[in-house]
C-alpha cells in the first residue's frame, strides 16, 4: 500500500475512530460507564508496555542512549504542561474528577495530545509497518475511554451533545496534521525519528503511569480489583506478545 495512504488511514483508525467511545457515551451514558471500567485497567497496561516495549528500544536502535534522556525530559515536560494546563484527563466513572480546567482547555489539550499521537503512528510506521500498525492498535485503545471522559467533562461542563462532538471531532483531525508533518519532512531523517519514537514513550509512559493506573487502584462498585488488575496484565500480555512476534526482531 501507498505509505502516505497507509499513514492517513492508522490515524483515522488512531484518532477518528476513537471518538467511538464518546459516542456510546452520547447514546448511553450506562454503557459508557461500564465501558470505561474494563477500558481503563486495559489501556493502562497498553500504554505502559507500548511505551516501554515497542517506542524506547526502537528510538535506542534509532539514536542510541541519549533516547532515555530523551524520555526523561518528555515525561517531566508532560508532567509541567498538566499542571500548567490543568488536569486535562478524565475518565467517566473516576471518583475525584476535578475540574479546574475550562471546557475550551481541556479541548485544546486534547488537540495537542491528538498531534502527537499522529506524530507517533507516523513516526512507527515509517521504520516499520508493522510497528505502526501496533502504535495506532494502543492509540485506539487508550483514545476510547480517553473520549469517554472528555465528552462526560464537556457536557457537565454545560456543552450540547451537538457541540462536544464536533469539538471532539476537530480536535481529533490534528492527528492528520502531526502524521503529515513526520512523512513530508522527516521520511529519511531516521535520527530525527528516533528522538520523535522518544519523546512519544515518555509521553506514552507519563500518561499511563499517572493517569491510566492511579485509577486500576481506585476501588469501583461493579468491578473489583483483581478483575481490573487482570485486565491491566491482559494490556500488558498482548503489548508483550505483538513486541516478540514482530518481523522487525
Ligand atoms: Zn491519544
Amino acid at each position: 500500500m501507498n505509505p502516505l495512504i497507509a499513514i492517513l488511514l492508522l490515524s483515522f483508525v488512531g484518532s477518528v475512530a476513537g471518538l467511538v467511545g464518546g459516542v456510546v457515551f452520547l447514546l448511553k451514558k450506562e454503557w459508557a460507564r461500564t465501558l470505561c471500567k474494563y477500558a481503563v485497567p486495559f489501556a493502562a497496561g497498553v500504554l505502559l508496555s507500548v511505551s516501554l516495549l515497542h517506542l524506547l528500544p526502537e528510538a535506542v536502535h534509532l539514536i542510541g542512549e541519549p533516547a532515555y534522556f530523551i524520555v526523561l525530559i518528555a515525561l517531566l515536560f508532560s508532567f509541567f504542561f498538566e499542571q500548567y494546563f490543568a488536569h486535562l484527563h478524565h475518565h467517566e466513572g473516576h471518583k475525584h474528577v476535578t475540574i479546574k480546567a475550562s471546557a475550551p482547555l481541556v479541548v485544546f489539550g486534547d488537540t495537542i495530545h491528538n498531534f502527537i499521537d499522529g506524530v507517533a503512528i507516523a513516526s512507527a510506521y515509517l521504520v516499520d509497518p508493522y510497528f505502526g500498525l501496533v502504535v495506532t492498535l494502543s492509540t485506539f485503545l487508550h483514545e476510547t475511554p480517553h473520549e469517554i471522559g472528555d465528552f462526560g467533562v464537556l457536557m457537565s461542563a454545560g456543552w450540547s451533545r451537538g457541540k462536544t462532538f464536533m469539538a471532539n471531532l476537530l480536535s481529533a483531525t490534528a492527528t492528520f496534521p502531526g502524521a503529515l508533518l513526520v512523512y513530508f519532512y522527516l521520511r529519511n531523517a531516521h535520527d530525527k525519528i528516533g528522538i520523535l519514537l522518544a519523546i512519544s514513550a515518555g509521553i506514552f509512559l507519563y500518561l499511563g503511569a499517572s493517569d491510566f493506573l492511579p485509577e486500576v487502584g481506585e476501588e469501583e462498585k461493579g468491578v473489583s480489583t483483581w478483575k481490573k488488575l487482570s485486565l491491566l496484565v491482559i494490556g500488558i500480555l498482548l503489548m508483550y506478545f505483538l513486541s516478540v512476534i514482530s518481523p522487525a526482531h
